[in-house]
């Protein structure tokens, strides 16, 4: 048992477990209300995908973790669902692929970013970029376009976990290279990323920083190899073909 009341053993943990870590996300001011529907959508996606890594996700991982590594100017987005999902565990990826991390939400609030940024480093954040907002992102309407000069709007690599399709299309209108998770093999953010990771984040962030790890120390030629030979569409159809055949427990 942890901070949930719900046995290990039930076949749902995990789930419950995610589905709890939001509601308090919520209590807390972190995640909007429209963070628990698409938390609901996330859900049913990894039902369908038999709520484990498939091996596309785990090599995508792999992928991820090298076009970070070669980054000269990562950046990790952080939303409402993933402070409340996995606030340490970004923590530890950016320190190990030497990003920055920046709060970028969908419905902007002065509180909402305050109690996120504060939240991040309470799991072990030095800096958070976002509240500066001294830049935009083309194409978007003003609330959504906010960005830091030297976050986000400079990245070469930026990490957007659920994050809403328009806003990752203009980033990768902007030239960014996105690495994108997303559940939903279909959505447009998934589409629009040149690496998208379909997995669940609870999953995803974690195995990509081991995969980081066990990289660290790789020639630059071995990570562009990886980058290089990455088709996302074979990824995307992987997935896809996951559902549509899944076995379901
Ligand atoms: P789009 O605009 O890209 O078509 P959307 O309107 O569905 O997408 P949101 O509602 O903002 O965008 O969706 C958030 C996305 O995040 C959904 O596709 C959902 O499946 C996914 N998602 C939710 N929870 C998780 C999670 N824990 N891990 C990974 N993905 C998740």
């Amino acid at each position: 048992m942890t901070d949930v009341d719900v046995p290990e053993s039930h076949p749902r943990y995990e789930s419950l477990l995610t589905r709890h870590r939001i509601e308090e996300g919520v209590e807390k001011g972190i995640t909007s209300r429209q963070g628990l529907i698409a938390q609901g959508r996330g859900e049913a996606f990894d039902y369908l995908l038999g709520e484990e890594t498939i091996p596309s996700a785990d090599r995508a991982e792999r992928v991820a973790a090298a076009r970070l590594l070669l980054a000269e100017r990562p950046v990790l987005s952080v939303n409402g669902n993933v402070a409340a999902l996995v606030p340490g565990e970004m923590v530890e990826l950016a320190t190990v692929v030497d990003a920055d991390i920046e709060v970028n939400l969908f419905n902007r609030t002065k509180q909402r970013m305050e109690a996120i940024a504060a939240h991040l480093r309470d799991h072990g954040a030095d800096e958070v970029k976002g509240l500066t907002a001294d830049a935009r992102i083309p194409g978007l309407d003003h609330e959504r376009a906010k960005v830091d000069a030297d976050g986000i709007h400079a990245a070469d690599v930026v990490l957007v976990p659920l994050e809403d399709g328009d806003r990752a299309t203009a980033l990768a209108e902007m030239g960014k290279s996105e690495i994108v998770i997303d559940l939903n093999p279909r959505s447009r953010s998934a589409e629009a990323a040149a690496v998208p990771l379909v997995d669940n984040i609870i999953r995803a962030v974690p195995n990509i920083t081991r995969h980081a790890r066990e990289m660290a120390d790789a020639d630059a030629e071995i990570l562009r190899e990886h980058v290089e030979r990455f088709d996302p569409s074979e990824a995307l159809a992987d997935a896809e073909q996951r559902i549509r055949d899944g076995d379901l427990a």
